[in-house]
């Protein structure tokens, strides 16, 4: 028998650019993909083989090559899996083993390289017989139909349903069908919608078949959660966010993305910053599976490619259980203020039909996009505003543990009354978040249960599934809540949404803030009224015109072709050149010292120039330029969808990769492909 050298090239959960060689004792079974344990500075590390050779790598000093530690017994990383890691390095513009560590965090690594004892499987308990599948109305038949057509079509499907259409249902069907085919199912939906309700009522129909996998699954579970993928036979329905894209599907049948617009699926604060999304359109590509997006209010992307035919679309138009959608009413603060017919944040036309709601034994639900007591504390005196030490910020006021907090860093410190800029005792709070609404209705409605729903209430998720039962079952009447109240939950009792104060929903400068502030409106309006009974969105305002009010107005007839509705936004886009008529890639540059910023920004804009990008915005500063002490400078790139756009952003990658080294360990450099 030859006695052959054989080394192995493996990928680490590290932000190395290449993967590392090993040497492999004789005689151990080793494939690609194989998990393997790795020494790394003295440290056992978890890898993946990527590839095995018969001969030694060229160029390398050999007696530095270590061998590998162990083969672990974990079932083969499949061609799918690597080539999924691969073409998401290549589109977010970042390394593989970034990607595999995003896929695999500290946890997981860690249990993998430990498997846990396999835990004595419980008595089986008697399996609970399983619920039915809905029969669906004619509009959900409709509409499955067409989704089929698409479907056979090979192209994803774009489902536009109003809320409460039973979007649901259909995805239920065509996940059952998968399933009995032998074939997986991904359900993803964004962080804040997994809800107690979807869970439970995709247990009742799926029984041991659905798997769970979100941000609050436990280490220990999301590891049996990929054990059960890799090693059992039996096809899945795995309801998950977005990171449950990296999951080892054997054969991927199906994915729904349901509320696919939003906003959360995009992971914005390590690499890779992917969209979940459209990371599931790679994945399920790579495993020829259906793809099926659902929202009531999609977005412009998903618009544009039902536009130029690389999506079908499908329509449910109306209300599962019928009803007119809610009513808009658009209160002129202006005017109430010139009448003063305003008592503190609210109008009195809007607590007149609260009270109304109330008294019909329904309930109200409040929006304010910002959370603490008051967004702002300045001096009456020298009119400072209190700013965070670390950036260029306001500190919100906390009532209920009476501090000053900075949501950008986390910096807090005791409430005083005295001004640290002229020392007077004279400090106020100014504008009011949601917890100083949350008191106000307690005084306008004595007697009345008034909970609040955001970061600082909803820190456990016990806290915040006891808040949704208590709602559901009638014992909060007011619910004050941010954005996390808008999504998956249905409320049968809630008759009236009101938003206190819709302008700071366009106060954002982004070129996506109206078509944000579109989406969140119509998601709360859908919120209300349910089960056939119309309901009711009042919003405050001192911009009564503008754009995105009048749209919500006119209640949008979901026309035959999805793509007409949006005509008007996607044409903007296209006379400005934005997404997703051009690919944007967000640089961002922090830096403790200003300066630097400044210099590295010439450099960037010397790289680009080199390699022919004319369209780079920038560098400016962000609205909030300095968190955590670091000074930060932004630049917006816009690039051609044309031929040369993969060559393009690689050829950046590497330039910028390169002044990231030249300045490592002081200059930050940050590339967000399709910033969100
Ligand atoms: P969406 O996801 O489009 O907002 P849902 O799927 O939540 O809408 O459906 C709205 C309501 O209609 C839910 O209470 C759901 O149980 C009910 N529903 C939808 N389709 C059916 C059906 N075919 N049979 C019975 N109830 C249905
Ligand atoms: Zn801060």
């Amino acid at each position: 028998m030859a006695v052959e050298k054989r080394y192995v090239e493996v990928l680490l959960p590290l932000k190395l650019k290449d993967t590392l060689s090993y040497r492999l004792p004789q005689g151990w079974p080793v494939e690609e993909g194989s998990w393997v344990q790795v020494p790394l500075r003295g440290h056992p590390a978890l890898g993946v083989v990527l590839q095995v050779r018969d001969s030694a790598p060229v160029g390398v000093n050999l007696s530095a090559i270590e061998p590998v530690d162990a083969v672990l017994d974990i079932p083969a990383a499949s061609v799918q899996e690597r080539c999924f890691w691969r073409a998401i390095a290549d589109y977010y513009l970042c390394t593989p083993g970034e990607v595999l560590k995003a896929a695999f965090n500290a946890g997981i690594q860690k249990q993998m390289l430990q498997p846990p004892k396999a835990r004595k499987s419980k008595k089986k308990a008697e399996e609970a017989p399983l619920a039915d599948l809905a029969t669906l109305s004619d509009a959900q038949q409709a509409a499955l139909d067409q989704i089929r057509a698409g479907f056979a079509q090979h192209k994803p499907v774009l489902l536009h349903g109003v809320t409460g259409s039973g979007k649901t249902e259909i995805y239920l069907h065509l996940a059952a069908e998968q399933l009995r085919q032998g074939r997986d199912v991904l359900y993803l939906v964004p962080e804040i919608a997994i809800s107690q309700q979807l869970e439970q009522r995709l247990a009742a129909v799926f029984g041991p078949q659905l798997l769970v996998y979100h941000s609050r699954t436990t280490v220990p579970q999301r590891y049996r959660v990929m054990d059960t993928l890799r090693r059992d036979p039996t096809p899945r329905i795995v309801l998950g966010t977005r990171s449950a894209v990296f999951l080892p599907f054997r054969r991927l049948g199906l994915a729904v993305v349901d509320e696919e617009h939003d906003r959360s699926y995009k992971q914005d604060d390590t690499a890779p910053r992917y969209n979940g999304r459209d990371a599931v359109l790679m994945l399920a590509g790579l495993h020829k599976a259906d793809v099926l997006l659902g929202s009531a209010t999609p977005s412009c992307e998903a618009l544009y490619n039902v536009q130029i035919r690389k999506f079908s679309a499908a329509q449910l138009p109306c209300r599962y259980y019928g009803g007119a959608s809610a009513s808009v009413e658009i209160i002129d603060m202006a005017q109430a203020l010139r009448l003063h017919n305003v008592e503190g944040s609210f109008s009195r036309k809007l607590l007149k039909e609260m009270t109304a709601v109330l008294e019909a034994g329904k309930q109200v639900l409040v929006f304010r996009s910002r959370r603490a007591y008051a967004p702002v504390v300045q001096c009456e005196v020298c009119g400072e505003v209190v700013q965070c030490p670390h950036c260029n910020v306001a500190l919100s006021y906390h009532r209920f543990n009476n501090s000053l907090s900075c949501h950008y860093c986390g910096y807090h410190r005791p409430y005083t009354l005295r001004c640290p800029a002229c020392d007077e005792v004279a400090l106020v709070e100014r504008g009011s978040g949601t917890e100083k609404l949350e008191e106000e209705l307690r005084t306008a409605f004595p007697g009345r249960t008034v909970a609040r729903f955001d970061a600082d209430t909803t820190q456990s998720k016990t806290a915040e599934e006891k808040m949704i039962r208590d709602f559901a079952a009638g014992r909060i009447d007011i619910l004050v809540g941010t954005q996390m109240i808008t999504k998956g939950f249905d409320f049968e009792r809630l008759a009236l949404v009101a938003v206190v104060s819709g302008d700071s929903l366009f106060a954002v400068q982004d070129f996506r803030s109206d078509e944000r502030a579109y989406q969140l409106l119509t998601q709360l309006m859908g919120r209300s009224g349910r089960r056939g009974e119309p309901g009711r969105l009042v919003i405050q305002t001192f911009q009564p015109d503008h754009p995105v009010l009048q749209r919500l107005l006119q209640p949008e007839a979901l026309s035959s072709d999805a793509s007409e509705a949006s005509a008007g936004l996607l044409a903007e886009r296209q006379a400005f050149a934005y997404p997703p008529y051009v690919r944007l890639i967000a640089l961002t540059v922090k830096d403790r010292y200003e300066g630097r910023v400044w210099n590295v920004c010439r450099l960037i804009q010397e790289a680009a120039a080199s390699i022919g990008i004319r369209d780079i915005a920038g560098p400016t500063s962000p609205a909030v330029d300095v968190v955590a002490g670091e000074h930060i400078a932004q630049f917006w790139i816009k690039l051609p969808r044309d031929r040369r756009l993969a060559a393009t952003k690689q050829a950046l990658y590497a330039r910028i990769d390169r002044i990231e080294r030249d300045f490592k360990g002081h200059t930050t450099l940050i590339i967000d492909v399709d910033p969100a």
